[in-house]
């Protein structure tokens, strides 16, 4: 149950009463409204009573399972920024860098020159998930450290996953995004931490999960108190094994039509392969992607993710893709971040 409060409505009077029927009770502020969210079992709520105490207030009891991400709450796009740029509504960018911090010479290296190429947004893993426990992990605690400090130098915000919800508190100031992986989107406990910060988080959608799931994902983190969610579609399974997964961009038009949240796309772990990125980058772009995240390294035979290794950009192809995207962001009246 959703319910939209009134000027004259008592607050802590209806979270006593909820709570006390073992209620999660949710405080949202959102487009100069506040909203209460109430979660678990309502049978025993009092409705007589509820309404009662509730005023000039509104219950709303049917709403979309997405109510806040959707844009029949909100129309317009929401614009996230990110340090001195903004993604979503209308501006357009690009996020970049390895799949793992290795050492810290490769990462100011492939920093500076994703930077000099158009890159807005510095990526690279310290918590790798994996599907072997013999395969390389990341650096960890280390590595967000590394990378923070690679960030500061080369005057970028950096973006990184995070696998546990109790890493969320302590990365925070190390970081300036939450990357939620696809292995972890369904993930709620890490869901309902990030609602905490006030760090964008981008989620990556879950490779086996619906449309709508991904976006119900969304909602979890919004409801627990954090609005600047960017959602990132990578690739979902498919038939075959040729590319990695399907790169499912119906789902970004369908993504943006149904909320008013950014949408990023990866072509990288979608498709695995270098040779398909750009094309696959224009074709985000046309489906209404508002930004691209890619790996890059400034040589990927080096990489200690062996299955990440082969799709990582060369600097010099990131910058082409860029440059040859250009015309085709001012067709549509993107503006490109720089
Ligand atoms: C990554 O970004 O390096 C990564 C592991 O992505 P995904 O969760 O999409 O596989
Ligand atoms: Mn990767």
């Amino acid at each position: 149950m959703i319910i939209k409060i009134e000027n004259n409505t008592n607050f802590s009077t209806i979270k006593s009463y909820l709570e006390s029927l073992h209620l999660e009770v949710h405080l949202i502020h959102k487009k100069n409204n506040r909203y209460i969210v109430i979660s678990g079992d309502e049978r025993p709520i009092n409705m007589n009573y509820l309404c009662s105490i509730i005023g000039n207030s509104k219950i709303i009891t049917d709403f979309s399972p997405y109510y806040f991400s959707s844009r029949e709450f909100q129309k317009e796009d929401t614009i996230i920024e990110v340090k001195n740029f903004k993604v979503g509504g209308g501006n357009f960018s690009y996020i970049a860098g390895p799949c793992t911090i290795e050492n810290e010479n490769d990462l100011i290296e492939t920093g500076r020159l994703i930077s000099k190429y158009g890159a807005t947004l510095f990526r690279a893993g310290a918590f790798k998930p994996r599907t072997s426990p013999y395969n390389f992990q990341g650096w960890g605690r280390e590595g967000i450290k590394l990378l923070h400090s690679v960030g500061q130098k080369l005057n970028m915000p950096v973006i990184t996953e995070v696998l546990n919800p109790e890493d969320v508190l302590w990365m925070e100031p190390y970081i300036d995004v939450f990357q939620v992986g696809t292995r972890n989107m369904t993930n709620t406990a890490l869901l309902k931490e990030l609602g905490k910060t006030n760090k964008p988080v981008l989620l990556k959608r879950n490779f086996a999960v619906g449309i709508e799931d991904w976006i119900k994902a969304a909602e979890f983190v919004i409801v627990y108190g954090n609005s600047n969610v960017m959602l990132c579609e990578r690739g979902i399974q498919g038939v075959d094994n040729y590319n990695r997964f399907v790169l499912d961009l119906a789902a970004v038009s369908a993504a943006k039509q149904l909320t008013h949240l950014p949408v990023i796309v990866d072509p990288s772990h979608a498709t695995g392969r270098p040779e398909l990125i750009p094309s696959m980058v224009s074709a985000a772009i046309v489906a209404g992607a508002d930004g691209i995240i890619v790996e890059t390294h400034i040589d990927p035979s080096k990489m200690l993710v062996p299955g990440d290794g082969p799709q990582a950009l060369l600097p010099h192809q990131f910058n082409k893709i860029v440059e040859d995207n250009k015309p085709l962001l001012k067709l549509l009246q993107k503006k490109l971040c720089l």
